[in-house]
């Protein structure tokens, strides 16, 4: 349900946005996902689409870009982006220490892409004179 929590924040944060500019329909929610959110997109997709259910959101379209995560290592000092070990299946992943790609340690810390924001928000205005 990592998913679906990611989406009700998603939906949350976007109705927010949409009502404060008077907005009537919501038509693409651009978003950026860390990949250390081990979020799927599909599954992000997926229950964006439940979530956004009988609002202004309905019917939108997500647009998911993914950021590269970013390590700090402590042994040698690299700091950069890093690629999630692909031999480590994700469920084992979320829990395991990411590795640096220079020295291999375990000794590193977690710099970037472990969050999601919403970058922009395309909507439909429509001015209600008596309003
Ligand atoms: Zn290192």
């Amino acid at each position: 349900m990592h998913e679906f929590s990611a989406a009700c924040s998603i939906v949350d944060t976007a109705l927010q946005a949409a009502k404060s500019n008077r907005a009537s329909k919501v038509s693409v929610v651009n978003v950026e996902v860390g990949e250390f959110t081990f979020l799927v997109p599909e599954q992000l997709i997926f229950n964006f689409e439940i979530a956004s259910r009988n609002s202004i959101l309905e019917g939108a379209e997500l647009r998911i870009k993914t950021v590269r995560g970013r390590l700090l290592c402590s042994d040698c000092g690299f700091e950069g982006e890093s690629k999630i070990d692909p031999d480590i299946p994700d469920q084992i992943a979320v829990f395991a220490p990411m590795k640096c790609p220079r020295c291999r340690s375990s000794s590193t810390k977690i710099t970037g892409g472990k969050d999601f924001v919403i970058t922009s928000i395309e909507a439909e205005i429509v001015e209600s004179p008596s309003s």
